[in-house]
């Protein structure tokens, strides 16, 4: 028997590369294999062309993603520490402790 889904065209779920949780893209950082230079891009407005992979907004991924080069694989191509810790930096919520 066919599943029925329903499915919300503005938030398509993708999938963590690190933890693989599915997640609607929204709610994930992109990271974008630029077609021409190959180079891996943190792909804050989620815009870039070329092929995408995604991370969790949570250091735990992060980290992950750097020891297994988990992004690496999912696009094929070198992602730079920098590009990651760059994402990683912006996305973290900052923590105003007194
Ligand atoms: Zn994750």
């Amino acid at each position: 028997m066919p599943e029925p889904r329903k499915r919300s065209p503005r938030s398509p779920i993708r999938r963590c590369a690190a933890c693989r949780r599915a997640a609607p893209k929204s709610e994930l950082i992109r990271f974008a294999r630029d077609p021409q230079t190959l180079q891996v891009l943190w792909d804050p407005e989620q815009k870039l062309p070329g092929r995408g992979a995604y991370l969790c907004p949570n250091p735990a991924c992060f980290r992950l993603a750097l020891k297994r080069h988990s992004l690496d694989r999912a696009l094929k191509a070198k992602v730079e520490e920098r590009v990651l810790r760059e994402a990683q930096h912006a996305t973290e919520t900052p923590n105003p402790s007194p």
